[in-house]
This record gives structure tokens, sequence and C-alpha cells, in this order.
């Protein structure tokens, strides 16, 4: 394959914390003047990023990995599966070379050995934003690696290690730079968001002439300053998390906490080494709704923990329908290799298991609905992703990006993504709304 800039490809698995490393990826290749290749053909290398977290996931990267090999054969392996090399190169010897989580400067000194870059200054020349692999009207914005929790049903830990926060200049410099390129939505990721600083001790850093702490809060409000949307994903319902819920009553931030509580029953709470109350949850969510009523509140559930019982259930159950969560996400629990939580009893049989499931699935989606219906006649402000002969679709505040629903205005194709606009809500279903410019 010849090309004046040598090419490359990148195929991108797993969670968006694994999205923004693609994408700082690909913009420290850019900057060095690759060109980017849409399919295998075009690519003299091609980078898979890898997910590790699941046992299924990891089927999937292999399959991924196959793909890459088979269509174009000068394949770089990264990503969190990287870390099992053995097994990669058991299964294709071929991979020019594997790297793990994180490990940008390998992954790009591999591609360089590759596929060596010509240096040309005007080619490595890259837009002030870095290349996103998201819609230009929303980014997402990485403030930590690692995690400081233990769940006993993952190895992110294993994979990542601690907590290791980005000072806040910095993350805020970045948000402030996606501001300026015309991102409307930040979409703040971590593993455990409300931890951020923990580990810097929450140290002061200098943004634009002013100390400001390394701090959830801190963080909160810095970026609520920006004047685009700000929202809030993998919080922990930890006291301190009630300081930001005023800034979302303000106007400040958007009304979203995205809380994967996992469970509600203290039992599984404990054995899935959680830290967290459903009692003082509740308590807690009710306090949040009564300073800002307008909260969504997003949660991914995991049923068929080991021991789960039927009471154990009942309890997740009534918590979801009690404190309304408004947008679930619900997993089959799944051992991880390596995880803690294998080497527990009491095995949830597979028909139960989707028994529960499709329990939660129906709770959690009459929640849904009825929550919808309130907003009806209501009028809000949509932010546009899509737009095709049949209208426009978009989202509320309450809908975060490819994981909730979205709210679709019929008629209206002269609009275009990245515009925020007010309509009124006409009608609901159970997952999404219909809405009609004001
Ligand atoms: S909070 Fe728990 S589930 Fe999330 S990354 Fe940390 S250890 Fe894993």
């Amino acid at each position: 394959m010849s090309h004046d800039a040598p090419t490359v490809g990148i195929v991108s698995l797993g969670c968006p914390k694994a999205l923004v490393d693609s994408e700082r990826i690909l913009t420290k290749l850019r900057s060095q003047g690759y060109a980017v290749s849409p399919d295998y053909d075009g690519a003299d290398v091609v980078i898979v990023n890898t997910c590790g977290f699941l046992d299924s996931a990891k089927q999937e990267s292999l399959e991924a990995i196959g793909e890459a090999i088979a269509e174009n054969g000068r394949v770089v392996v990264t990503g969190c599966m990287g870390v099992e090399e053995g097994r990669i190169r058991a299964a294709f010897p071929d991979v020019l070379a594997v790297t793990g989580p994180h490990q940008y400067e390998a992954v790009v000194g591999a591609v360089n050995e590759a596929a060596p870059p010509i240096h040309d200054p005007f080619v490595h020349l890259v837009p002030p934003d870095g290349l996103r692999l998201t819609p230009r009207h929303y980014a997402y914005l990485k403030i930590s690696e690692g995690c400081n929790n233990r769940c006993s049903f993952c190895i992110i830990p294993q994979l990542r290690g601690d907590l290791v926060s980005r000072p806040i200049n910095r993350v805020l410099m970045e948000a402030e730079k996606l501001a300026k390129a015309g991102v409307k939505e930040l979409l703040v990721i971590s593993q455990d968001t409300s931890a951020y600083g923990v580990d810097l001790k929450y140290a002061e850093s200098d943004f634009r002439g002013r100390l400001v702490r390394s701090k959830f809060f801190d963080l909160a409000n810095e970026l609520g300053n920006l004047g685009i949307w700000v929202r809030l994903h993998y919080v922990y319902p930890y006291p301190h998390v009630d300081q930001v819920i005023p800034l979302m009553a303000d106007g400040k931030i958007l009304p979203y906490l995205d809380i994967p509580f996992q469970h509600a029953s203290p039992h599984v709470l404990k054995a899935m080494r959680r830290p967290a109350h459903a009692e003082k949850t509740l308590e807690r969510i009710r306090r949040w709704r009564d300073v800002c009523p307008d909260l969504a509140i997003r949660s991914t559930f995991i049923v068929g923990f080991p021991g789960e019982t039927d009471e154990d259930f009942e309890a997740l159950l009534d918590f979801v329908e009690e404190s309304d969560i408004d947008r679930v996400g619900c997993f089959r629990y799944e051992p991880v290799q390596g995880a803690p939580s294998n080497d527990l009893p009491g095995a949830v049989p597979a028909h139960v298991m989707e028994e529960r499931w499709n329990a939660l699935m129906e709770t959690a989606q009459a929640v849904s609905a009825a929550r919808l219906q309130t907003r009806v006649g209501r009028e809000i402000d949509v932010i546009i992703d899509s737009v095709d002969g049949d209208g426009a679709t978009g989202r509320s505040v309450w809908d975060a990006p490819e994981i909730d629903g979205g709210v679709f205005i019929p008629h209206e194709d002269d609009l275009s993504p990245g515009d925020i606009v007010r309509v009124r809500v006409a009608k609901a279903s159970e997952y999404d709304l219909e809405a009609d410019l004001v």
C-alpha cells in the first residue's frame, strides 16, 4: 500500500472511557501526519482498542482482532484486554504489538514502527479540539483514570490501577478548548466521578489566574461557568454529592446524575462491596429532588449476583419504583476472570436470572413511562443530534447520548445537529418524547 501520508484505521470497543483513549491516540497520530482510514482496505495499520471488562467483551475483542487480521493483516492491539498479551498472541501470532490500557505512547510507538510517519509541518496541524469520535456537538471529558473502590465483580482496578485524577486546571483547559471548538455538551466521565481529586488531596492549581481545588464540587461549578451543557456520569451517592444539586437547580449544570447503584439489597451490596445503603440512598434521592425537582437519575443494576435471593430481588424492584429512577440499564451477572465474586456461593440459575431481568426491565419501563408523562405539556430545551426528511431527533437535559431516550420533533428538517431549541412536549412513550417547536 502506498500513500503520501501513512494511514491508520481504528476499531474502538468498550465504554466511553475507551472511546476517549481512542480519540487521544488518533489525535497524537494525526499530529504526526497520519491520515485516518474509515475502512480496513485503506489502512497501512489498524489499531484495535479492546475492552476486557466482561468475558463476553473479551470474546468480542478477540473477534474484532481476528477480523482486523483477516481484512488487513497489520494490527496493533491496545486497551483493557491488552493486559492478556499471552492470550492474544496465542490466538493471533501475527499481531504487530500488544499494549495495555492508557499506554498511549506505546501504541503510537508501535504504529510509528509499523508505518513510519512522514515529517510534514503542514500535515501536522490538528484541529484545536483534537480529534473526536463523537459528533461535533458533544464530547466526553475524562477527569481521572483508575478506581479506589474494590467492587467484587469488577477487575477495573486490577486493569487500570488506583484512582489518578487529572489536575483541575488541565481538565478545565481541555473543557474550555472543546467549548471554543463548538462543543455544546460535555459528558464528564471516569470510573468514580464523585471521588475526583481524592488522590491529589484536592490540590489547588492555577486556572486563568485563580487557584481552583481539584474537587468534585469545584469541578462541577467551574464547568458550569462555560455556558454549555454539562452532564455528570458515574457518580456515587456519597454525601458530598448533595453539594452539586443546587448547581443543577440553578441551571448551571444539567439536572442529571448517572449513578451505577448496581443493587439495593444491603445483603447483595455487601457481597458486591459497594459503598451504599438503600434506605439512606432513598432518603438522599428524595432530598435531592426537593432541591431540584427536575433531577433525572440514570442507573445500572446487576441481577442474578451470587447469593441474590427472591427477597433481595424484591428489594431491588421496590427501590427502582420508590426512587423513581428515570433511566435503567440492567445486566445479568456474568463472572469475570479474576474477579473475587467468582468465589461466592449461591450461583443464580440462568432461567431465574432471565426472569429477574425481565421483571426489572418491566418495572423500570413503567417508571420511565410515568416520569415522561409528567413532561407532557411542558416547554423544554432540546439539543439536536440528527435531522432527516421526517424531522429532527434530539435529547432533553434528562437524556444522555447513546444510552437514554430522545425527543422527536416531526417535520422540522431545517435544524442542524448541535442546535439547542425550545419545544413543547406533545406526547410521551415508554422511553421517548415527541415535541413541537415553540
Ligand atoms: S467503582 Fe467498582 S465497578 Fe466501578 S470501576 Fe471501581 S471497582 Fe469497578
